[in-house]
């Protein structure tokens, strides 16, 4: 059941073909996909499937797929409510259009690519990020003051240098000979399928993340800080919002 994880190769993909190698109680299982699976931080894709005969499914979710040896590119689409009619209609075989939800996944790359920029930001270790649609929070472990204007006009600053955004690959070895490049202290690297995604700012940032992000940072636009606050005696939330 092993899925293609197409996204990371190129996030920019909306849509593609493919074929359902299984339909369980999780959901639909594809031999590739487009839809980023909930991890990292980063929220599961939502969309449709396209059925030969033009009838879609609508999913409302994507995760990693649960199975005996599945990896962490292991996506399960998961349809949204009340489709079982459609949903009867299936079979193991079938080929299918995925298309994403585009709109909401590319606000889930701006602000995850921004996240990244938090990083260079407050250079404090990260101990938790979720991104959503809406919104960023990441939560900073420092008893360090944070000042809301520095932090907005520094970022705009960074988006504004329209830094390139790439990816590169290193082995899990080289991963572990490399502890330093680990940010955050709760989203451990995607390790296990031998080599280790990294994600590089041009300049700025260079840590290991198989998320979905834009190709430069001038793309993420403008945005401010909406609250932040005291999370505990030694961690400070910060939650970005668009402008
Ligand atoms: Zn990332």
């Amino acid at each position: 059941m092993t899925t293609r994880a197409l996204f990371r190769e190129d996030a920019y993909l909306t849509h593609c073909d493919a074929a359902i190698t299984a339909i369980d109680e999780q959901g639909i299982h594809l031999d590739q996909t487009v839809f980023y699976p909930l991890g990292g931080g980063q929220a599961g894709d939502a969309g449709t499937l396209t059925l030969a005969d033009g009838t879609h499914i609508a999913i409302a979710d994507t995760r990693k797929a649960k199975f005996e040896g599945a990896t962490p590119d292991d996506a399960v689409h998961v349809p949204a409510a009340d489709q079982d009619e459609l949903l009867a209609r299936l079979s193991v075989g079938d080929r299918v259009t995925a298309t994403l939800d585009w709109a909401r996944r590319y606000r889930h790359m701006r602000l995850h690519t921004a996240s990244h920029l938090m990083c260079a930001v407050l250079p404090y270790p990260v101990d938790g990020c979720s991104i959503t649609i809406d919104y960023a929070r990441l939560d900073f472990a420092t008893v360090e003051p944070i000042e809301r204007e520095l932090v907005e006009a520094r970022l705009a600053e960074l988006v504004g240098g329209a830094h390139s955004v790439a990816t590169e690959w290193i082995t899990d070895e080289e991963m572990q000979q490399r502890p330093e490049l680990v940010r955050t202290m709760s989203v451990k690297p995607p390790m296990g399928l031998g080599r280790v995604r990294l994600l590089r700012i041009e300049g700025i940032d260079l840590q290991p993340c198989g998320g979905t992000h834009v190709r430069n940072t001038q793309e993420i636009g403008a945005l401010r800080v909406a609250k932040l606050e005291k999370k505990s005696a030694r961690t400070r939330r910060l939650v970005l919002e668009f402008a």
